[in-house]
């Protein structure tokens, strides 16, 4: 009864390039197949994010304009 190392490795696919991997230790960038499949799906998460438009520059103006320690007598 040796129950140590089952075959039961559950398996995905790489969300990048849709390669069956298995969840072990053999893929250190799980969920990716590889390093290059996750540097690939955050470039894209990142390129996304930057078509949203934020207004980082206009709220730091804000708080700047704000601050009670900035604005002296
Ligand atoms: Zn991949």
């Amino acid at each position: 009864m040796s129950d140590h190392s089952s075959s039961d490795t559950p398996t995905l696919a790489c969300p990048t390039c849709k390669k069956p991997i298995e969840w072990s230790e053999k893929y250190p960038h799980r969920p990716f197949c590889s390093e290059r499949c996750k540097l690939i799906d955050l470039g894209e998460w990142a390129s996304e994010g930057h078509k949203i438009p934020g207004q980082p520059v206009y709220d730091d103006v804000l708080s700047d304009d704000l601050d009670p320690t900035k604005t002296r007598h």
